[in-house]
This record gives structure tokens, sequence and C-alpha cells, in this order.
């Protein structure tokens, strides 16, 4: 059968595609440690699951308004206001299924053929095809060069008369990086000189390390502000992947073109997943801050880990849950970090994401989402494997 062009052109999320691998092999009864999966290993807190329940004990179970209800959508005002010292308002706000569904709707609204877009390397493996789903041009940085972390120097460079917007994720998956405030502030200027707009993916914008401060670009003020999408979800915060809940903030005549578009395509997002939404956003926030340091913890095991193996090389990341690790001392023995990984599942049944799909093809991503049993484990048999040869 005739598949698209566009669709044609799509390859399937790697880090997905990992995680279902894995969880198949598990399932032959075989011994793997998956560092693939982009997802916390926490379960979602009782009371977000106690809300839910209700909500559909209530009857909340059938449509709700498109872009989400209205509690919900000022909740994430709230949220924004304080947090960013921004001034919102629902009008500003569209939820959507999930993060990534919140990205591709900005995207499709945002961005057209002819339109170019920067985006930092290494980045995560689904901004590019969702960028050209629309049409659009990345325009990569590469900052293998300057430590993971985007200068507002590389981004003047990058410019042309096309460039429509940029791309901003800090903490980055699958660096971990947080961008430096200074900076960030350089290119909000540069933004500003040339019209552009900013998407900025704060996604794990929970999950920072000690020594590394957050900061949004939204939060300069109103002139950045105007031209900023804010992305945030439920998926890494509260741990919900499975809820499919996600967040833009931005300006309203957008977001009511994205509300338009996901009308004629999923409409709302699950009813009662909105309302345990509301509750992760409106209870008790303490286990936020409790698992960011039980992640740090693991950062700290990783790293030191990963520095006993040979060939492997690390920036500490600063926040989310990945370590992203140079392999280029190993690339001369397997010829790819591709290879290594297959390797690497083959030998030492350990699975992590090779670095091409995140624009790196010599660095290989492990998400510490898992034990430090796991972690321990895991490194202890790499180490192994390429040391035995
Ligand atoms: N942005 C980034 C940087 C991500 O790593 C992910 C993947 N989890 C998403 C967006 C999408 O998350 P979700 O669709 O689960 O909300
Ligand atoms: N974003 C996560 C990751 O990078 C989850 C998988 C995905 O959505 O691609 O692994």
């Amino acid at each position: 059968m005739r598949i698209s062009k566009v669709v044609s052109n799509i390859q399937e999320s790697p880090t997905l595609a990992i995680t279902a691998r894995v969880n198949q092999l598990k399932a032959q009864g075989k011994d793997i440690i998956g560092f693939g999966a982009g997802e916390p290993d926490f379960d979602t807190p009782d009371d977000i699951k106690e809300a839910a329940v209700k909500a559909i004990k209530d009857g909340k179970t059938k449509y709700t308004p498109v872009g989400g209800i209205v509690e919900l959508k000022q909740a994430v005002c709230d949220v924004v206001n304080t947090e960013y010292g921004m001034q919102t308002a629902p009008a500003n706000v569209i939820v959507s299924c999930g993060a990534k569904h919140s990205l591709y709707n900005l995207f499709l609204t945002l961005f057209e053929a002819g339109d170019e877009v920067i985006l930092p390397a290494p980045y995560w493996v689904s901004y590019p095809p969702m960028l050209e789903i629309a049409g659009a041009t990345p325009v990569i940085i590469d900052t293998r060069t300057t430590g993971l972390k985007l200068t507002a120097d590389q981004v003047k460079e990058a410019i042309t008369p096309r460039t429509r917007g940029i791309i901003i994720n800090s903490p980055s998956n699958p660096t971990g990086m947080v961008f430096d405030k200074k900076e960030l502030i350089k290119i909000a200027e540069i933004c500003i000189e040339h019209d552009m707009l900013i998407v900025s993916d704060d996604i794990y914008n929970k999950i920072i390390f000690s020594g590394s401060e957050f900061f949004s670009l939204a939060s300069i003020g109103p002139e950045v502000a105007e031209r900023t999408f804010i992305i945030k979800g439920a998926s890494k915060t509260f741990y919900m992947t499975g809820w499919r809940i996600g967040y833009c903030i931005g300006n309203k005549d957008v977001i009511a073109a994205m509300s338009r578009l996901q009308s004629q395509s999923t409409s709302n997002p699950t009813s009662f997943a909105q309302y345990g939404a509301l509750q992760s956003l409106t209870g008790d926030q303490s286990i936020v801050g409790v698992r960011a340091k039980i992640f740090e913890e693991r950062r700290n095991l990783m790293v030191s880990k990963i520095r006993e193996v040979p060939g492997f090389s690390i920036i500490p990341p600063e926040g989310a849950f990945y370590c992203f690790p140079s392999v280029a001392g190993q690339i001369d023995r397997f010829g790819s970090a591709t290879k290594l990984a297959s390797f690497l599942l083959d030998k030492a049944q350990v699975a992590v994401v090779p670095g091409i799909d995140f624009g790196a093809d010599d660095y290989v991503r492990f998400s510490f989402a898992t034990s430090e049993a796991n972690i321990i484990k895991g490194l202890d048999r790499i180490k192994e494997a390429l040391t035995q040869g």
C-alpha cells in the first residue's frame, strides 16, 4: 500500500522503540538492565490517582472543552504566574495529550515550509521529525564543542532571513545540561532583535540538582514572554507518563489556533486524566523535591560508575534523569556508538540509546530513572564487557 510522503519519512521514535525492545526481551526471560526508558520509575502519587478515580465515579467521563477544563488551565496559570512571574490567564493555556502532542500542535501552528528553526544539538529525538512534518527546516547548532551548552554567539551565527524560531530545552534531554542564565538572557535579546519565536520546553524543570538553577526565558519580562511558548507536562514531574497530559502556555491567538487544530484531531485530552492532573498541580508538592533528591543521588552514582568505563567520558548532568557520556574512546574499536550500543545489549545485556538520533553520534544516553542496584549492576556489566573485549 502506498504510504504518504510525509509519513514515509518518519522514523519510529528510537527512545520508545528501545524501551519496547527491552520489555520484549524481559518477557522472554532475559535478564536485561534497561537504561533506555525516558520515564520515571516512580509510581504516580496516590492523591492524583484518587482524584482521577473520583472523577470517573462522579461521571466526569464525557467530552470536556477541547483545550481542557478551565480549572486545570487556571491551575497551570497559577504555577507559571508564581514561578515565572508571568501574568497569564486560561486563554493562554491549552491542555493536550502529553507534552509531545503540545509540541506537535505548536509546531504545526507556528511553522511552515520555508521556515528555519534553530535547534541546539544534542536534542530530544522528536523535535526534528515534528518540525519536518510541519514543513520547517531544523537548523542544528552543535554544542559538543561548547560543553553541551548553547551560547548566544552560536545562535547569532545560525540566523538567516528565514529564521523563525528557536527551541530551548533546559534541563535538556538527553544531556541533562541546564543552560546558563547569562547566555539565555543574551539569546532572548537576539530573539527580540530578529523577531524570533521561542519554544521553551521546560518539562524537566522540577528535576534540578544542587548547584544548578532553572531559568526560563519567559521570566525575563513581557517583551520576551510574548514571543515565548512554554511547554510543560505531567509525565516527568508527577510520574504520569501514561496519563498523557501536556500543557502549552503562550500568546492567546496562537493557543486558540492550536485549539482549533486539536478540535479536528484528538478533541480534549482524557477527561478524568485532567482531574488527576488538576490534583497534581493543586495538591501537596513535597514529593517532587524528595524524588528530585533521589534522582540526584542516582546521578552521582551513575556518573562515578560511567567514569570507571574505559573510553567513556562525561560532563555530569545538572538536571533531568539522563547521563550522556561521550564514547569517543570506543569508536575506533566499534566503528560507531550505534554498534557499541548493539554490542552492549548482546554482550552485557544492557540497553542504552545511541546518540545518533540525538544529533551526537559519538555519545550514548543512559537513563537513571531506575534503581541504584540496576545502575551498579548495569555499569559493572558494561565495564566488564568492554575490558574483556
Ligand atoms: N519534551 C522532552 C524534552 C521530552 O523528553 C519528552 C519525552 N518524555 C517530552 C517533551 C514529551 O513528554 P510527554 O509527551 O510524555 O508529556
Ligand atoms: N521522551 C522520553 C525519552 O526521551 C520518552 C520517550 C519518547 O517520548 O520518545 O525517552
